[in-house]
């Protein structure tokens, strides 16, 4: 089945440009040096209707639906529960509320970790007790190490992040990790006859909780992708001029970049 891939945002955790920043990479004037929070967009046609998965809702989510003009999202799969990958979380309220006039809500898949930090943080939205009317109509869905959502299959690929473990996901011929520091070897291979991979790489400087450049380029070797694309970048990192060091299959991935994708049923 084919999907679309598409990336809502690329950049750390403080975006690019970082506030009160004067560098190179936060005053270029290449757009491609200007990162949102890191997030995916997953797009295919399950015989019913266009589908709309993401891949975590992090701060920037309002801007990226309205760039990417997404009137509904269908289901969210959260990798973990840090603010760049979940504050976008309220905004899904709008699109919600389509969703439940049709009679439902959004599942979030999360990891009990991540379920936890969703509850405490949205109280509002998840206890008992919430009686706010204009919450967002979302559910927290277990993720367990294969999810059939609409059609395609989503697995879990965990991985480390600093001591946390957290989740990546496979669909189809494609992966997202992100945030990684250590991909343990039956993560691996999960990893295996892949078409792309994304991976998270930092800066060059090491990081105890985030890869740098050349840690994701031996992982992509080892993981032998067609193609590998960077996210999750920080500053210290100009597109054209990283890119321009990359082996040819691996590059810097930017906001807005798409394409086609193969995905795959619950079946194969
Ligand atoms: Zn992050
Ligand atoms: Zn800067
Ligand atoms: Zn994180």
């Amino acid at each position: 089945m084919e999907g679309r891939l598409t990336f809502l945002g690329t950049g750390t955790s403080m975006g690019v440009p970082t506030l009160g920043c004067g560098c190179a990479v936060c005053t270029s004037a290449d757009p491609r040096d200007r990162r949102l929070r890191p997030s995916v967009l997953l797009q295919w046609h399950d015989g019913m209707r266009d589908r709309v998965v993401l891949i975590d809702t992090g701060p920037d989510f309002r801007e990226q639906a309205l760039r990417n003009k997404l009137t509904r999202v269908d289901a969210v799969f959260y990798t973990h529960g840090h603010a760049d990958h979940i504050f976008g979380l309220d905004d899904l309220r709008p699109l919600s509320f389509t969703v439940f006039r049709e009679g439902g809500h959004i599942p979030l898949y999360a990891s009990p970790e991540t379920e936890e930090t969703l509850r405490r943080i949205y109280d509002y939205t998840f206890s008992p007790k919430a009686t706010y009317p204009n919450r967002p109509r979302v559910h927290i869905e277990p993720l367990h190490e294969r999810v059939c959502v609409f059609g395609v299959d989503f697995k879990r690929v965990p991985v480390l992040h600093g001591q946390q473990e957290i989740c990546g996901f496979r669909f189809g011929r494609v992966a997202y990790l992100t945030d990684v520091s250590a991909i343990p070897d039956e993560s691996f291979a999960l990893l295996e006859g892949l078409d792309h991979v994304v991976l998270s790489a930092l800066r060059h400087k090491p990081h105890p909780s985030h890869a740098t450049v050349e840690q994701a380029v031996e992982w992509a070797r080892r993981i032998g992708a067609k193609h590998t694309w960077l996210t999750h970048i920080a500053h210290e990192l100009g597109h054209e001029e990283t890119n321009s060091k990359l082996p040819e299959n691996i590059r810097m991935a930017y906001d807005g970049l798409s394409f086609p994708i193969e995905l795959e049923g619950a079946s194969a």
